[in-house]
């Protein structure tokens, strides 16, 4: 199961989207999360590059690679911003992967081909104002069918990539039934502009702040019987497994934040200097550095780990889980100990150091909270419920 050697392939695209990270995100992405303005030409740009594309087959558009590769390309965008970053991930991970997996060859055909060139995003609504840890047994959210078409009710919360002017669809997760007080959940596919979908102002964040995140709601939102995303009463093993992925991508989001804090800290204990020294000489300094390289290192393992086992089709949710956890937790405490290198200008927004520090937290709590990895993790080991 343990090879870590990337194929050339690998390493080509993780050098090009490095390239891309350096030349084309990091002169201007400041600006934008000032603004809190979403990138489009950033997002265009990866169109261009195929990254939205990445882990799909050639027949729908695709480059024909797989999920440690996509993972790759999200690391490096990470390593610079990591708004760019999660709008791949999500776009790819939660948008257009639901239709990959569960929909049906018209569904795929219909709407895989203009995400997959990244020419237009799509958004997964799983989250609700009254819980997201605990959606199956909180969800309001309604579908019932009525004259051939799902009449969608309720509200979703939080929702990445939900409301630009390119976004394609919202993939919806809803009670579609609830015979004997069995909750049935099912998905079903909205797509933008359809009446009776409105996404709300976009949020305002602490982090994350050139990414599109909002509340939607759905007032007697009325969809085709074809908009059904594989079978009924489906779609919480769906989005188990959307869940599954979507954790090993935003490791190695983490990773890459984790990572970007090592890169420019590295620079700066060698230039900046005080009592007659680069700070990296004071030894405080040096072990701090050391501490963040090792992290990055574990959790960089335990991403490779998980997405070797998911492309091998073994089982992988407990590495998932334990990737997640490390991932966050590196990247939080990266970007704590990268601010106290930097002095005051690690606290200045207009530093990379301090967009980590406001980007880290959310990490802890997107795509499963910590509490909710720990929870995986000791379901695994046989000792919680
Ligand atoms: C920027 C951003 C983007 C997001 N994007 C999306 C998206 O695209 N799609 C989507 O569907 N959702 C999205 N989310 C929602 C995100 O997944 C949820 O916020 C997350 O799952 C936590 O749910 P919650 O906020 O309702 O917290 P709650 O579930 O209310 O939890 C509150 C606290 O209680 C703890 N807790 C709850 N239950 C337990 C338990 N059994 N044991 C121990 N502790 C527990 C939690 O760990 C947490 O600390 C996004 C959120 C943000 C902030």
């Amino acid at each position: 199961m343990v090879d870590y050697e990337l194929a050339p392939e690998q390493q080509d695209l993780r050098a090009t989207v490095a390239s891309f990270a350096r030349d084309v995100v990091a002169p201007v992405i400041g600006d934008y999360y000032e603004r809190g303005e979403f990138p489009y030409d950033i997002v265009a740009g990866m169109g261009k590059l195929g990254l939205f594309g990445l882990p799909f087959p050639e027949e729908f558009g695709g480059m024909g690679g797989d999920f440690l590769t996509l993972c790759l390309a999200i690391e490096e965008l990470a390593r610079v911003d990591s708004s760019v970053a999660i709008t791949l991930d999500a776009g790819v991970t939660l948008g257009a992967m639901p239709i990959f997996r569960f929909g049906t060859d018209e569904q795929r055909t219909r709407w895989l081909p203009e995400l997959v060139a990244g020419e237009r995003i799509a958004a997964f609504g799983l989250t609700e104002p009254d819980g997201g840890t605990d959606i199956p047994g909180t969800m309001r959210t309604t579908a019932r069918l009525d004259g051939g078409e799902w009449v969608v009710n309720g509200t979703k919360a939080f929702i990445t990539n939900a409301g630009t002017s390119i976004t394609s669809l919202v993939t919806v997760l809803a009670l579609s039934g609830n015979e004997g007080g069995e909750r049935e959940i099912s998905t079903i596919v909205i797509p933008s502009g359809t009446p009776g979908f409105h996404p709300a102002p976009k949020y305002s964040k602490v982090g994350w702040c050139a990414s599109d995140t909002r509340e939607l709601s759905f007032a007697d939102c009325r969809v085709p019987a074809a908009n059904l995303l594989g079978e009924r009463g489906r779609g919480y093993a769906q989005f188990l497994r959307i869940l599954d992925e979507g954790r090993v991508a935003i490791s190695s989001l983490a990773t890459g934040l984790a990572q970007g804090c090592v890169d420019e800290c590295t620079r700066y204990a060698n230039e900046r200097i005080s009592f007659g020294v680069p700070i990296g000489r004071h030894q405080a300094i040096a072990f701090k550095l050391a501490d963040m390289a090792a992290r990055v290192h574990a959790a960089r393992l335990a991403w490779y780990d998980a997405a070797a086992r998911l492309v091998a089709g073994v089982p992988f949710k407990k590495e998932a889980a334990i990737a997640k956890l490390l991932s966050s937790n590196a990247a939080m405490d990266n970007a704590r100990d990268a601010t106290q290198i930097f002095g005051g200008a690690g606290f200045m927004n207009e530093s990379p150091v301090g967009r980590f520090y406001r980007d880290a937290k959310i990490l802890e709590i997107g795509e499963g909270t910590s509490e909710v990895q720990r929870l995986l993790i000791a379901r695994s080991l046989g000792v919680s419920g």
